[in-house]
C-alpha cells in the first residue's frame, strides 16, 4: 500500500493520468481535499467519481499518524502529541500557542543518531528515518485536530532533519506548493545540530525557509562534550557553511544556545560566542536549561542576564526564550521515553 502524503504534486498528476487514466485536474481535486479541506478519507471526496474513490482506497493506506497520547500544559496551553506510525514506532510533535499564533514543531526521524548529551531523544538512540508523508502527516494531523490552519512550522522535534535530507526537502516542497498546502516558506524553520552538507544543500535548494543552528558552546572542546556531532563537523567548518548559506540567501540565521549552569554560561563563554559570530547576521536564542535532572543545573538568573548583556554589548541581537510546556515535558523525546517506560499504549486525550 502507498501513503497519500508521500506524493508531491507531479506524482499525483502522473498517477491520475498515467495509472488511473483520469484527467490531470483530478490531481488538483485530490490535493485540495487532502491539504486545504483536511479530508483524508477518499470516500468523502465527493467530487470524485465512485469508481475513482474506490481505486484510490485500494491504492493507499490511511494518511495520518494515529494519536496515541495528547497532553496539554495547564500553564500555557502547549500541546504535545505522541503518534503511532504504521510500523508501531512512535514520534512526537508539539503545538505551541503564543499571542494567538500557533507553531507546530515536528519530527523528522524516529529517535536520533547524534546523541546530544542533554537530549532525551539523543539518549534513546536512532531507529529510522521518517518518510516524507510521515513528516507532513504530523503537521496536517495537528491542523485537523485543532480544526484550522497552523501559523508557523519548525522542523525541530525528534531527529536531525539534515540526516533525512531527501524526505525533509520533499516535505517542504509539498507544504509550500500552491496546489497543495500552500504554506508560506518564510513561516517554516529548520533547526540543525550542525550537519554541514545539509546546510550547504539547503542553501543550494533555494526554498526560502529559515535556518536555525544549535551551537550550545563557543568552542570545539566544550561543544564536543555536549554535542558529539562536533567531532565530524568542527565549528570552523560549521560556521563557514552558515556563512555560505547567508551569502546565498541573505537570510539572518538563528543560533540556539542552551545555557547550562556552570557549564557554558559564563561571561567568557558569551565573549567567545560573540567572537565566533562576528560578521554573521544572526539572532541568538538563549534557552536556560530547565530540567530537574541530576546531570546539569539551571543557570543562575544573574548569569543569564550577564550572558545576554555581553552579546548585546557586542552588537548581537539576542533574547532569552521562555521555556514552554514545562509541566508536560515538552522538550523533544521525553514523552516517547515516558511512554516506552510505561510499556503500554494509552488511548485518547490526557490533560496533565
Ligand atoms: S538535540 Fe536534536 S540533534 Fe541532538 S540528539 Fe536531540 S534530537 Fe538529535
Amino acid at each position: 500500500m502507498r501513503f497519500p502524503l508521500d506524493l508531491d504534486y507531479e506524482e499525483w498528476r502522473k498517477l491520475c493520468t498515467e495509472e488511473w487514466n483520469e484527467p490531470s485536474f483530478r490531481a488538483d481535486q485530490i490535493c485540495g481535499w487532502l491539504y486545504a479541506k483536511r479530508i483524508f478519507n477518499f470516500d468523502e471526496m465527493t467530487n470524485l467519481s465512485m469508481a475513482l474513490r474506490k481505486k484510490a482506497e485500494e491504492t493507499f493506506s490511511s494518511a495520518l499518524p494515529e494519536a496515541v497520547r495528547q497532553v496539554v500544559s495547564k500553564r500555557d496551553g502547549t500541546a504535545k502529541f505522541l503518534w503511532a506510525l504504521q510500523d508501531a514506532e512512535q514520534i512526537e510533535s508539539v503545538l505551541l500557542t503564543q499571542e494567538g499564533r500557533t507553531t507546530a514543531c515536528i519530527s523528522t526521524q524516529v529517535g536520533c543518531p547524534l546523541g546530544c548529551v542533554f537530549c532525551a531523544t539523543g539518549q534513546s538512540g536512532f531507529v529510522r528515518n521518517l518518510t516524507c508523508g510521515e513528516i507532513v502527516g504530523q503537521f496536517l494531523a495537528m491542523e485537523k485536530m485543532q480544526g484550522g490552519p497552523i501559523d508557523n512550522l519548525v522542523f525541530m522535534g525528534m531527529g536531525e532533519p539534515f540526516l533525512n535530507l531527501d524526505a525533509f526537502l520533499k516535505a517542504v516542497r509539498i507544504l509550500k506548493h500552491p496546489k497543495m498546502r500552500n504554506f508560506g516558506s518564510r513561516r517554516m524553520t529548520v533547526s540543525t545540530a550542525g550537519i554541514v552538507p545539509g546546510i550547504l544543500a539547503l542553501a543550494e535548494a533555494n526554498l526560502g525557509i529559515r535556518l536555525a543552528v544549535s551551537l550550545h558552546a563557543p568552542d570545539d572542546e566544550l561543544r564536543k562534550k555536549l554535542m558529539p556531532v562536533t567531532q565530524k563537523y568542527p565549528m570552523d567548518q560549521l560556521l563557514s557553511a552558515i556563512r555560505f548559506y547567508q551569502e546565498k540567501t541573505n537570510d539572518r540565521v538563528s543560533i540556539e544556545y542552551l545555557l547550562i549552569g556552570g557549564v557554558n554560561d559564563s561571561p567568557n563563554h558569551a565573549k567567545a560566542l560573540a567572537e565566533r559570530l562576528k560578521g554573521l547576521k544572526s539572532f541568538v536564542n538563549l534557552i536556560p536549561w530547565n530540567s530537574t535532572g541530576i546531570l546539569y543545573r539551571k543557570p543562575a538568573p544573574v548569569r543569564i542576564e550577564q550572558f545576554r548583556q555581553v552579546l548585546l554589548s557586542k552588537g548581537i541581537e539576542t533574547e532569552v526564550r521562555r521555556e514552554r510546556g514545562e509541566d508536560i515535558d515538552a522538550a523533544c523525546g521525553q514523552l516517547r521515553r515516558k511512554e516506552e517506560g510505561r510499556n503500554r499504549p494509552v488511548s485518547g486525550t490526557a490533560q496533565e
